[in-house]
């Protein structure tokens, strides 16, 4: 297993992780199989989204803080139930699958790790399946 290390910035954001996990892949030799990818925390999530445009990560982030405001009835005194809810919306793992040495993602997709309750040091696990034939 790989593990790598993501900071945030912001209490809300999208970081595009494409680049680090494909190097991940590249440098493992693996030609063909699967990618999955885990984030072993429950404020944060995975996801897969256009990295064309900007504004798109935008209206994501927007649209879960509409679904779970910051400043609503919870019950969890820790202030960040928002965190938690927008986490378990986007999930915390993802499957893509390798081709030739390469993630088999969409021309306009990319792999993000969502920040809900940063800035914080996050961790992503990485295990790589080789199918070999
Ligand atoms: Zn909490």
């Amino acid at each position: 297993m790989e593990k790598i290390i993501i900071k945030s910035s912001k209490r809300k954001e999208m970081i595009d992780i494409t680049g680090v996990i494909s190097r991940i892949i590249q440098k493992s030799g693996v030609k063909k199989g699967i990618c999955f990818i885990f984030v072993p925390h429950t404020t944060c999530g995975i996801t897969i989204n256009e990295n064309a445009d900007p504004s798109v990560k935008q209206d994501i982030l927007s649209f879960l803080c509409k679904i779970a405001p910051e400043d609503s009835r919870y019950t969890h005194t820790e202030g960040n139930s928002d965190a938690h809810i927008q986490s378990a919306i986007t999930g915390q793992s993802l499957f893509v699958i390798i081709d030739e040495g390469n993630l088999q993602l969409g021309t306009w997709q990319g792999i993000f790790l969502c920040e809900f309750d940063g800035p914080r040091t996050r961790n992503v696990w990485i295990q790589i399946m080789d199918f070999r034939s």
